[in-house]
Parts: structure tokens; C-alpha cells; sequence
């Protein structure tokens, strides 16, 4: 049977710590959907429509990738599309409290559906979307922390 893993997350917008994940995350399932998530309390910088066209973009050459959101409790949205399998990033200590809590909750929610979490190359380790927004927003160039298209639409939608 085919391994379908879910890779949730607001990707606001996808930087190459998303990317290095999402190859690590291939190399152990048969098929990944990153899965944008429409969070009605959160004041994204992209739209859902935006964040997926990025995305779609940003792994235009990977094999066995879908892009997708969703906008239900996770583990319903996993049965759905048979995921068995939720992929987290974990990056320094700071993310640990929070992805354990939702990993608990998300086990109570389905015990079906296993959380891995999965460790990004060194260089990616500090880096997260909100702290590449405030680079581009005061100026500052990304240095191959983000792909290049995802550069130009940051740069548009920041500084122009
Ligand atoms: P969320 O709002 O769900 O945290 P993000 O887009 O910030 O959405 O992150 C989605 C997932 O990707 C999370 O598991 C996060 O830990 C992981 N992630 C974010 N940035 C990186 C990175 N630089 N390296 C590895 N994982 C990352």
C-alpha cells in the first residue's frame, strides 16, 4: 500500500527549510501532500491561493508531491486523503513544546495517524518565514534562504 504522508503548515511563504524537509520527508514516504492551512485567526502575508502557487512553484521539480489546504481539525483532513503519516519540522528547542502538544492532541484526536518530525539541514535551523519577511521588509537580501521566485513575489508585495 502506498505510504501518503501530510505536510501541514502556513508555508507564509515556503523558504528552503520547507524544502529541505519536504526531500528528506520523500526519501521515507511514496507520496507527500503539503498542505496549506486556511487559518481564519492568522493575518498571512499571501493568500491560501498565493501560498499554494509558491509552493507549487518551489517543488515544481519533485517527484510525488502534491500541494493541497484544508481547513479542518488535521487528522480528519489526513483520513481524507489516507494519510497516515503528519511530518513536522523541528528546528531548535523552541519548537519542541508546541509540536509536542499538538502531536498528543492530534494522537487523542486519531491513534491511527503517527507524527514524525524531521530535522532540517544545520544551515536551515534558524530560519522561518516570519524571520524572512522582516529581512525583506527592512531591505536585507535572502541569500539563498528562500528560492529565487519567492524572492521576486516577497520583494513586490514588501517593498513596492
Ligand atoms: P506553522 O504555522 O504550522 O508552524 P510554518 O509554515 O511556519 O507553519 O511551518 C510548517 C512546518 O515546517 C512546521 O513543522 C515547522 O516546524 C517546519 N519548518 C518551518 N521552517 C523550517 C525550517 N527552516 N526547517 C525545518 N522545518 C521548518
Amino acid at each position: 500500500m502506498k505510504k501518503i504522508a501530510v505536510y501541514p503548515g502556513s508555508f507564509d511563504p515556503v523558504t528552503n527549510g520547507h524544502i529541505d524537509l519536504i526531500k528528506r520527508a520523500l526519501r521515507i514516504v511514496d507520496e507527500l501532500v503539503v498542505a496549506v492551512v486556511k487559518n481564519p485567526e492568522e493575518k498571512p502575508l499571501f493568500s491560501v491561493e498565493e501560498r499554494i502557487d509558491m509552493l507549487k512553484e518551489a517543488t515544481k521539480d519533485l517527484k510525488n508531491v502534491k500541494i493541497d489546504s484544508f481547513d479542518e481539525l488535521l487528522v480528519n483532513y489526513a483520513k481524507k486523503i489516507g494519510a497516515k503519516v503528519i511530518i513536522r519540522g523541528l528546528r531548535a528547542i523552541s519548537d519542541f513544546e508546541y509540536e509536542f502538544q499538538m502531536a498528543l492532541m492530534n494522537r487523542k484526536l486519531n491513534k491511527e495517524i503517527e507524527t514524525v518530525f524531521m530535522m532540517p539541514s544545520a544551515k536551515y535551523s534558524y530560519l522561518s518565514s516570519s524571520m524572512i519577511k522582516e529581512v525583506v521588509s527592512f531591505g536585507g537580501s535572502l541569500c539563498e534562504l528562500v528560492p529565487k521566485v519567492i524572492e521576486e513575489r516577497l520583494k513586490e508585495k514588501l517593498t513596492k
